[in-house]
């Protein structure tokens, strides 16, 4: 595999609550990559559609929104997302925003839209460091480096409600299964099976620190 140095691209899947964002954060600085978070984007879509009152099973509707959409993300000590001009940082990761954006994420002129603009991104950037679903199997097939992260579901649970300062890990374990079960089974882009994306190492972040999985990632280089 490539050196250090020379890696421009990284893709980063896996389910929610597997420490994308975290390992993300941490090669992009590694590396001195540009770094890109495609879920803020499905949830931006998701949040403006309940915002607007856009029924969701009207796809057309749904994607025309999407098209229309000026969704900027900024990436530093905490990013910040704005859509149409309208700070929506904190509103994009509420639970209402949770349980709907799948059923956005699976709509399929949607994910088209999006994939267009993360593959602009890309090339506007020379690469960068790209977490999501479907990063290494549709918007960078061809990164450097592909991640598959994972972590057993009572740990995405666990560091989910910690994240929101939210005691109710039982209820959060149930969001996120549900989740993950829709992403998994979509007919467009469905969360791969790790082993099906050639060229993906798969790591496994169950009981390990952000420091470890970092290094067990660079050990790839
Ligand atoms: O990464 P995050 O949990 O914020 O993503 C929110 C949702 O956006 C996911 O549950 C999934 O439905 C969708 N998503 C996707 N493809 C991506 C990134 C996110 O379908 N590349």
């Amino acid at each position: 595999m490539s050196s250090e140095g020379a890696v421009r691209s990284v893709a980063i899947d896996g389910p929610a609550g597997a420490g994308k964002s975290t390992l993300a954060r941490a090669l992009a600085d590694h590396l001195g990559l540009d770094r890109l978070d495609t879920g803020a984007m499905y949830r931006s879509v998701a949040w403006s559609a309940l915002r607007r009152g856009v029924d969701l099973a009207h796809d057309d509707e749904v994607a025309a929104l999407a098209r229309g959409l000026t969704i900027e993300i900024t990436a530093g000590a905490a990013d910040t997302v704005t859509v149409d001009g309208v700070d929506a940082t904190a509103a994009i990761r509420t639970p209402a925003v949770d349980a709907c954006v799948s059923l956005v994420a699976a709509n399929p002129a949607v994910r088209a839209e999006l994939v267009a603009r993360q593959r602009a991104w890309v090339a506007a950037h020379g690469g960068g460091v790209v977490e999501g679903r479907d990063i290494g199997t549709v918007v960078m097939p061809d990164a450097q480096l592909k991640v598959y992260l994972t972590a057993s579901s009572d740990v995405r649970a666990g560091r989910r409600a910690a994240e929101r300062g939210d005691d109710g890990v039982s209820e959060v374990a149930a969001a996120l299964d549900r989740r993950d079960s829709l992403d998994s089974s979509r007919p467009v882009s469905p969360l791969p099976d790790p082993a099906a994306a050639p060229g993906v190492i798969v790591v496994d972040s169950t009981g390990k620190s952000a420091d470890e999985v970092l290094k067990e990632v660079l050990s790839w280089l």
